[in-house]
């Protein structure tokens, strides 16, 4: 069982390890992590996988199904070459240093090297305590379980840099949770989560070591990050770590780009949660926008200030970058050469998120004289009723241009994305047609084909509404998992034309606009 899969556990092997052994929470001095195991589970079940997933880690489908891989992927049991750890790092909370945080509910099992040659670690969310726990328990609940599962590898497939799932298990546990912090626990079904990705590692890995004071692992971290993950980069110097520096802005900038284009808001861009590969991680209080609606956010928690809103997402990733910078100053210890990396961060942004516009568009390429104009106007418009994003980017590519008349009704394919019948007022209707002549004097010379295959691929047709997410968690509850796998079977094709599965494409339902779960998500899980 399992005896396929070769751990090659470099991150143990080369970095300082924590040497007290018993399993209690501690503050851990001096080393990247600590050896622990997951704690056992009453009926491990496996509930949902990623066959993707599963055949990328040369895992066969008859392993997949066996009762083992289940008592593997729920904690129970430790399969051979495994060296199962929790990292320690820090991070920015809400803007605040919180000092040490760590792996407090995954427990990283070993790392892969797969039939391509590529790293792949596996990592278990909700196994148990670790030390770095603190207060909290180590566990996960379906609900929030069935969320990550399900949205990484719909990012995945919708083309966004991710950290992956490989199963979803249920403990057999009950574990009890106060969703909204409100005085209301209940208890929920346990559940865990194998996480899958090429590092786990975050922005906050490096800043619980600078703000140590330990120098020494810092050094030690920064330089094994370089030589795995980015080995193109060369050996380690400073000259190394500032190209290093310099491709995390890249590759942030790009991350960003995409989440606007799909309308993803993470909801706790904390500097613990911003992956150094910039990939998307930490699924929490996530959500999809329904009506475009920059101020918009999912997490409850983040209510007040909003600073996780979708419209701020790329000024936060800035504001992270610029704390990993002086995370990793003391290895340079010249301000200016940082400065300037991190500096350009909103250039890359907006590079990316012009390409990105002008795919959504259709554009061959985006021109500023013209395009700035054309798009926030479009932004305008669609704050002025509320409007599905995902509905009407999909079906602006297949508006008979042609046929707009600036006093007539908003044609038809757009009328599915209005949420508000009273919105849609003759005023509207003229704006938006008239943004549609506009439009299509823009894209007259760019072919009709080419333009509506762009924005295909650009533009999805399904993403994890909020709704269908709570749809599939609630019948979960109840012990029927078949939503569970009939979204992640639609999300495997985002971008296709489903004829059978139609109804999720549509418009978040009326009855959802408040229900919690729906559109207000917390940090709890
Ligand atoms: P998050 O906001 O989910 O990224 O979590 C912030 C920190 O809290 C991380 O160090 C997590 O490991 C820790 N944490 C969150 N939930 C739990 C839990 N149920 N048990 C233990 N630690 C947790
Ligand atoms: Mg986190």
């Amino acid at each position: 069982m399992l005896d396929t899969l070769e751990f090659d556990n470099r991150f143990t092997r080369e970095l300082p390890a924590d040497p007290e052994s018993e399993n209690f929470r501690r503050q851990v001095m001096g080393a990247c992590y600590s050896r622990v195991l997951p704690t056992p589970v009453a009926r491990p079940e496996l509930v949902v996988h990623s066959r993707e997933m599963a055949e990328e880690l040369g895992i066969p489908e008859s392993d997949v199904s066996s009762q083992a891989f289940a008592e593997v992927f729920g904690g129970n049991r430790i399969a051979d070459g495994m060296d199962p750890f929790a990292m320690c790092y820090g991070g920015h909370q809400f803007g605040n240093w919180a000092a040490q945080l760590g792996d407090g509910r995954a427990i990283n099992l070993g790392e892969i090297v797969n039939a391509e040659g590529h790293r792949l670690v596996l990592q278990l969310k909700g196994a148990g305590p670790t030390p770095y726990s603190r207060t909290a328990d180590g566990l996960a609940v379906l609900r929030s379980s069935v969320r990550e599962f399900l949205c990484s590898e719909a990012m995945h497939h919708l083309g966004v840099p991710t950290t992956r799932a490989l199963s979803l298990v249920l403990t057999g546990e009950q574990v009890v949770r106060d969703m909204f912090y409100d005085g209301n626990p209940k208890e929920e079904p346990g559940s865990v989560v194998c996480r899958v990705s090429p590092s786990f590692i975050r922005f906050g890995n490096f800043q619980i070591f600078t703000s140590r004071e330990d120098f020494d692992v810092l050094r030690q971290l920064v330089d094994y990050t370089i030589e795995t993950d980015f080995p193109h980069l060369g050996a380690p110097s400073k000259d190394t770590y500032l190209a290093w520096y310099d491709e995390i802005c890249r590759r942030t900038a790009d991350m960003i780009a995409h989440w606007m284009r799909v309308g993803f808001v993470h909801g706790v861009m904390n500097t613990d949660n911003m992956s150094i590969l910039g990939l998307t991680i930490d699924y929490g209080p996530y959500g999809w926008l329904e009506n475009f609606d920059p101020d918009w956010t999912p997490n409850t928690t983040d209510a007040g200030g909003k600073r996780y809103r979708f419209g701020h997402q790329s000024q936060i990733a800035h504001w992270n970058l610029v704390q990993l910078g002086q995370a990793i100053y003391p290895l340079i210890e010249e301000v200016e050469p940082l400065q300037e990396v991190v500096n350009a961060y909103p250039r890359h942004f907006e590079a990316a998120w012009q390409t990105m516009m002008a795919g959504k568009l259709g554009l061959g390429s985006y021109v500023r004289k013209t395009d700035d104009e054309l798009v926030s106007d479009l932004h305008t418009i669609l704050q002025s009723a509320e409007t599905d994003m995902t509905i009407f980017y999909r079906n602006l590519a297949r508006v008979e241009l042609s046929e707009i008349t600036c006093d007539g009704p908003i044609p038809e394919l757009l009328r599915e994305a209005y949420y508000v019948e009273d919105q849609i007022t003759p005023d509207l209707a003229s704006r938006v047609n008239l943004w549609l002549r506009r439009y299509a004097d823009r894209v007259s010379s760019e072919g009709n084909e080419a333009r509506v295959e762009l924005m295909h691929r650009t533009n999805p047709k399904y993403v994890l509404r909020n709704y269908l997410a709570q749809l599939a968690i609630d019948k979960a509850e109840e012990g029927d998992h078949t939503m569970i796998s009939e979204l992640l079977e639609v999300l495997r094709r985002p971008y296709d034309d489903q004829a059978a599965m139609e109804s999720y494409a549509e418009r978040r339902p009326d009855w959802a606009r408040h229900r919690p779960g729906c559109s207000m998500l917390s940090c709890s899980s």
